[in-house]
């Protein structure tokens, strides 16, 4: 059986068989669990045993989940938690202390950021951002208390790269731990811990789910940083929802071969947009104008469901085309069967100043499509009329 393969185990990696000898694994909704005798939860609290105790502690359906995100990432453990924000903050609160120093690539997940500059700050824990298309700067920003790397890669939404091999190869050298927010690409098509990275973390609420429906995180790596984040979790209590949990772990079964349709989806909409009139320019990592195209390539097995372009008349025509999609969603998630369509300068991104935008690649016609599992030809049809109407005007 421990011959496997990932994929194999994301299938039938299950909690262990109650009496009525299921085939589905059954949600254990209990908070706790019960004892034989007072030995037993003594041997229990002590660690001495293996056993459930307290659902904020452990639950079947979670472990299972944690597991089967383990075996695709090729993890040594791992642990999931309510939010992928409760992912990334654990990560933070287990292993950083006062005095500690973040180095962290500039285009981070909206939340991420507030962690990094109004939260950890308060904690007496700073932080240096550097840019994606600028990896040459980043050896300098590393100082003597820097303990850790944050990165995504792709990056959201202007989905640049980072080149993982070499940013693995730079934390190694200097004794940082490397975590990887690997949300985008998933485990299917992109596994950082094999490329040097410490942790890899993942929002469960959107390619793992992939079908909008719960919120969870995961992070997964070396088996003692994970402890440490599973002692915070614990005591800190971000649990994840047994109920959550089974969601999960039933979508994960699916998850190769909806990363697979996403990707083949993504690369034909972002070829058809590419020089299209209206059309400023287009980002995939699978297209070859892509300026990291080589690295893309190297590190991920396909470009996933994600791409950027920008139109012509900026921000006003930006909302143009928003108001005028008719089948995708105006919503704010992503990785889900429906193609989602979002707007970062007049949404998501509308607070940073102009700036800080450009800094992070937001030009005010950019436009993020995470490409569904419809029907191809619906999908494009509606973002071929939108586009027309966003122009007429
Ligand atoms: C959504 C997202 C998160 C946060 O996850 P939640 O489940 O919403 O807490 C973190 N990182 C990235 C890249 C995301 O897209």
């Amino acid at each position: 059986m421990n011959d496997w393969r990932p994929q194999t185990w994301a299938v039938r990696a299950q909690a262990e068989e109650s009496t009525h000898h299921e085939h589905s694994v059954p949600i254990f909704l209990t908070s706790s669990f019960v004892f034989e005798d007072s030995e037993e939860m003594r041997a229990a609290f002590a660690g001495e045993i293996d056993r459930n105790i307290y659902a904020r502690f452990t639950n079947p359906n979670v472990e299972e989940l944690s597991e089967k995100i383990r075996r695709l990432e090729g993890a040594e453990a791992g642990h999931s938690m309510a939010t992928g924000m409760a992912a990334v903050f654990a990560t933070f609160g287990a292993l950083l202390s006062s005095g500690d120093h973040i180095l962290a690539c500039r285009s981070l997940f909206g939340s991420t950021h507030t962690i990094l500059t109004k939260i950890l700050p308060r904690f007496g824990i700073t932080h240096t951002y550097v840019d994606a298309a600028d990896p040459d700067s980043w050896p300098d920003e590393i100082r003597e208390n820097t303990r850790m790397i944050f990165v995504e890669t792709p990056t959201n939404p202007a989905v640049d790269l980072v080149d993982l091999k070499w940013l693995g190869g730079l934390a190694a050298e200097k004794g940082v731990i490397l975590v990887v927010d690997n949300c985008f690409a998933t485990p299917i098509l992109q596994r950082p811990l094999g490329l040097g990275a410490h942790l890899s973390l993942h929002s469960a609420t959107k390619y793992l789910d992939g079908q909008g429906r719960v919120m969870g995180g995961v992070v997964v790596g070396a088996k003692d940083l994970i402890q440490e984040i599973y002692d915070f979790a614990r005591a800190t209590g971000p649990a994840l929802s047994p109920f959550n949990a089974w969601v999960l772990s039933k979508s994960v079964e699916t998850l190769e071969v909806r990363m697979e349709k996403h990707s083949e989806n993504a690369l034909v909409v972002a070829q058809w947009l590419e020089g299209r009139p209206g059309v400023a320019s287009v980002r995939y990592p699978f297209l070859p104008s892509h300026p990291q195209y080589k690295i893309a390539k190297r590190q991920m097995s396909s470009g996933g469901g994600i791409l950027s372009f920008v139109v012509e008349g900026g921000l006003e025509q930006g909302k143009r085309f928003m108001d005028s999609v008719k089948l995708c969603s105006l919503t704010a998630n992503l990785g889900d069967t429906r193609t989602i369509v979002s707007h970062p300068g007049s949404t998501t991104h509308a607070k940073l100043t102009e700036e800080e935008r450009l800094a992070v690649g937001i030009t005010p016609g950019l436009i993020r499509i995470s490409v569904g599992l419809e029907d191809l030809r619906d999908v494009i049809a509606d973002v071929e009329q939108a586009l027309e109407a966003s122009e007429a005007t």
